[in-house]
């Protein structure tokens, strides 16, 4: 099918890219997409280890989308912090994680982003389904609060450790179900989440069984955005350990599948691979990416 090589891209370039950071300021993150042949990049819109932080302010506005209107692309996801609990049982938590989140859609949509990707929440121990509730009803408050023209929040699918929900696609339902707003949420597929939590990827038609299954609430029946990341640890080990493409458990054949997966349904693909000192294993993970698509590899990630 020669259709595969034009389609997935947008003015030129396919939609794939990597998680960039944002040091020296947010306007940075487009050069640092351009030097890597990025048509997408994944942020954090600030520490994601910090509760502590004010959205951004004309001067950086400013200088942002003047980045953004120079640069080859504009589609920019942000991944919210870690810290974030929205299915918490303790009180302090709980307000924290939602006055948090409500910030981080805010600056979402101040920086004009494709979507905010957000790990559903942990039940630490308790109640699963309780824990659902929770979450779910703390998420559509904020949804509820955020003017309009947010971008969607995509809620992504987790490695199946202990009480972390949303490793399943039947728990991925429950939850979009009961936030009750599916124009205002998405669904982000983590490639090595799907196999820590045991999913076999290895067989061709694994990938879109698993988005059929785990798009069953979703609108469009299909994911806003992959994570494409190897694993560090065997299938079903339940951690979250990222490998370089190929240097891990899942391995260069089933990545292919989800790459041409993904191309096919035209939906922007992000890495979340280790880095090294300087750019080389973003360089080679992008190269890997553009030869597991069929397509050429840009000059500008020829090796040195
Ligand atoms: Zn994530
Ligand atoms: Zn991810």
């Amino acid at each position: 099918m020669t259709k595969a090589s034009t389609s997935g891209r947008t003015g030129g370039a396919p939609r794939f890219g990597l998680h960039v950071s944002t040091a020296g300021g947010l306007d940075r993150i487009f050069a640092r997409g351009e030097a890597l042949a990025c048509g997408t990049v994944q942020i954090f819109s600030h520490s994601s280890r910090s509760w502590e932080f004010s959205p951004p302010e004309e001067p950086l506005l400013e200088a942002y989308f003047g980045a953004r209107s120079r640069a080859s692309f504009s589609d920019v996801f942000i991944h919210a912090s870690y810290l974030i609990n929205m299915a918490s049982e303790d009180g302090d938590i709980a307000r924290k994680s939602v006055e948090t989140l409500e910030k981080e859609l805010s600056t979402a949509r101040l920086l004009g982003a494709k979507g905010l990707v957000l790990h559903p929440g942990s039940a630490r121990g308790g109640d699963r389904s309780k824990a659902v509730l929770r979450a779910a009803s703390r998420i559509r408050e904020v949804l509820d609060r955020v003017p309009g023209e947010a971008p969607p929040l995509l809620l992504e699918n987790t490695a199946g450790a202990g009480s972390m929900l949303g490793a399943t696609p039947e728990e991925m339902t429950e939850i979009y179900i009961a936030i009750g707003r599916p124009q205002q949420t998405g669904l982000c597929l983590d490639s090595c989440h799907l196999f820590a939590s045991g999913f076999d990827l290895s067989e061709e038609g694994a990938g879109q069984e698993l988005v059929s299954r785990f798009c069953e609430a979703v609108p469009g029946g299909r994911p806003s955005l992959w994570h494409l990341n190897d694993a560090l640890f065997p299938r079903g080990s339940g951690r979250d350990r990222h490998a370089g493409l190929g240097e891990g458990h899942i391995g260069l054949p089933a990545l292919e599948h989800l790459v041409r997966l993904a191309v096919r349904s035209e939906t922007p693909l992000v890495l979340e691979t280790p880095k090294g000192e300087g750019d080389e294993e973003d360089r080679k993970n992008m190269r890997r990416l553009f030869s597991l698509a069929g397509f050429p590899v840009p000059v500008e990630l020829a090796s040195e």
